[in-house]
């Protein structure tokens, strides 16, 4: 059972998740991410170097933030002074890294994930206490100290399914025999060299399906503030829609697409235990939220649901008989690679190779392939959105894209990069990001009639 940020904002919310754990009669290891908004402080704080005077005044602010959840979340005073107590453990070495790249004028890869994952080591230990104060034997665990094993890639790291099973299974399996349930830290794990290492924004989900498969658990259930994924993000399209069930690739591409709902690599660990995946509303419990799954011949092969990401750009690169020369587009892409550029789609013609990347890394592309010397051209425009139709089937779906594309056009909307049939289940085009709300309310109400 994996339990979001959102789900963890107060104290109140605290005492339903852990409600949900306790209703839930199965055996269970559950896993958390940071109280919503803490991981985003960590990652603002450590972007720079910082003065110690910065580092006391951010200390103050997030021992008070999780204080008052303590004083909020549990009834007991002895509880509370114990939790503090353990808190403050976590904390003063969080005080101590800040404090070191204070001294040494550094931030780098390997401080930056150390400090990131802080705000789960915090929550594990605030969630197992209100656990242990409800009558239920729970214990905090760390990942790194667990064994959840990655790759050791700094920031987007991925989990080492084999290692991390052969370390993890016998002492949750052992903790689950002496009744007592694992609260585990999410979004980080440990390099086999022993460094801290993130899985990137959301990553909790992923930790989650990581130790679901170490566990040989026959479901996953992940529990968010909606009812599961929906027609299209519902803070665009209120009357959004859950959907009751999803393919592992479905769910993938909509998640790798802007879909925020689960991490898009969660699915990896589930599709190979063959897990069920369900999204659930911790608000709404008795809601059906969405199962994820293994899609047989006999699936829904329907159209599922829209995404959409903003911050997009394109950068088109021109050189005479492009189409033409081989290796051009290798070249290109280890160039990027080397600027560690992730290329979203690509379209190419005889003499542009058009690519399409986060706003954030244009400057890194713009300064390799300039750099790279044997292009004549290059272009960059920024201001763009992508918006993203999945359903199993959609590549057998006549007359789809003339729907979408239509409906878009109605709307005075410009379609600009396309790209289809690399995905059997997905397909996607951009257009300018002023007019992705427009586009987007009326793509759904043409595909889902609201
Ligand atoms: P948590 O951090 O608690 O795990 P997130 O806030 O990261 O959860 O993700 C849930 C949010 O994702 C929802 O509140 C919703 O606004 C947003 N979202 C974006 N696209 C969708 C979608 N297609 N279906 C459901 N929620 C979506
Ligand atoms: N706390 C991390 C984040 O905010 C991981 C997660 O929530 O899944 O990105
Ligand atoms: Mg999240």
């Amino acid at each position: 059972m994996k339990f979001g940020g959102s789900s963890l904002k107060t104290g109140e919310c605290m005492r339903q998740v852990a409600e949900i754990i306790i209703s839930e009669k199965e055996k269970k290891a559950v896993v958390l991410s940071a109280v919503t908004g803490v991981t985003e402080m960590l990652v603002q704080f450590i972007s720079r170097t910082r003065s110690e005077e910065d580092v006391d005044a951010f200390m103050k602010q997030i021992t008070k933030l999780h204080t008052d959840l303590i004083k909020d979340a549990l009834r007991t005073e002895k509880g509370q002074a114990k939790t503090m107590e353990e808190l403050v453990a976590k904390l003063v070495k969080l005080e101590r890294m800040l404090y070191g790249s204070c001294y040494i004028e550094e931030v780098n890869p390997r401080i930056r994930d150390y400090v990131q994952c802080f705000g789960e080591r915090l929550s594990v230990i605030m969630v197992a206490a209100l656990l242990d104060e409800m009558g239920v034997k729970a214990k905090a665990m760390d990942a790194d100290e667990l064994g959840i094993i990655t790759d050791g890639e700094y920031g987007s790291a991925t989990v080492n399914l084999e290692a991390t099973r052969s370390m993890i299974r016998p002492k949750l399996m052992k903790s689950l025999q002496d009744g007592v349930t694992p609260v585990i830290t999410g979004f980080f794990g440990r390099a086999p060299e022993g460094s801290v290492t993130v899985f990137g924004r959301n990553g909790s989900d992923y930790s989650a399906a990581a130790v679901a498969n170490a566990l040989g658990a026959s479901s996953l259930e992940i529990w968010k503030d909606v009812d599961g994924f929906m027609s299209v993000d519902p803070r665009i399209v209120p009357s959004a829609r859950p959907i009751p069930t999803l393919s592992y690739d479905e769910a993938a591409e909509l998640a790798y697409f802007g879909a925020k709902v689960v991490h898009p690599m969660t699915m990896e660990p589930a599709r190979a235990g063959n897990i069920e995946i369900r999204v659930k509303n911790v608000f709404r419990p008795e809601a059906p939220g969405t199962v994820i799954r293994g899609m047989g011949k006999n699936g829904d092969v329907g159209i599922k649901s829209i995404s959409c990401m903003k911050n997009m750009s394109l950068v088109k690169v021109f050189g005479e008989d492009t189409g033409y020369k081989l290796g051009v587009l290798e070249d290109i892409a280890s160039l990027m690679t080397k600027a560690e550029v992730n290329i979203y789609s690509v379209v190419t013609s005889l003499t542009c190779i058009a690519m399409l990347v986060d706003k954030k890394d244009v400057a890194k592309a713009q300064k390799v392939l300039t750099e790279s010397g044997n292009l004549s051209r290059m272009e960059t425009h920024s201001g763009f959105a992508l918006m993203c139709v999945v359903g199993e089937g959609l590549g057998h779906h006549k007359g789809l894209a003339s729907r979408v594309f239509k409906a878009v056009a109605k709307e005075g909307v410009n379609v600009g990069l396309i790209s289809a049939g690399a995905s059997l289940v997905a397909f996607h085009f951009t257009i300018e990001e002023a007019d992705l709300e427009r586009a987007t309310k009326a793509v759904h109400e043409e595909l889902f009639g609201c």
